[in-house]
């Protein structure tokens, strides 16, 4: 049988390790999240960028192009993908729809021609 104070040691010792462990394990997972994290905001960053490039892309391509209702330089090509998309979603009543038929839509009055 264990004397009183020895148990009583190893219970704190005990006690002590599985604190440390716990700290190591938790400041471990802190440091992943924290490096998850900063991963997806430079991600995010890059697409925020890359998606600011495409709009200047656009708005000097389409410098010469203006909006028959407002008069507006902001519009936006339609492009083929967005329509096959739209094509696919609504089928045989594609036609239909201005969206299909038109080539480019205003950004200041939504107008599509
Ligand atoms: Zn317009």
């Amino acid at each position: 049988m264990p004397s009183f104070g020895g148990v009583f040691v190893a219970v704190i010792i005990g006690t002590v390790l599985s604190m440390i462990l716990k700290r190591v394990t938790t400041d471990e997972t802190m440091k992943k999240k924290i490096r998850d994290h900063d991963a997806f905001k430079a991600k995010q960053i890059e697409e925020m960028k890359a998606i600011q490039f495409n709009q200047k892309l656009n708005q000097i391509k389409n410098l010469n192009i203006k909006c028959p209702t407002c008069g507006s330089n902001d519009v936006d090509r339609i492009s083929t993908g967005k329509k096959l998309a739209y094509v696919a979603t609504v089928g045989i009543l594609a036609p239909a729809f201005k969206k299909v038929r038109s080539q480019f839509q205003c950004r200041e009055c939504r107008y599509k021609w």
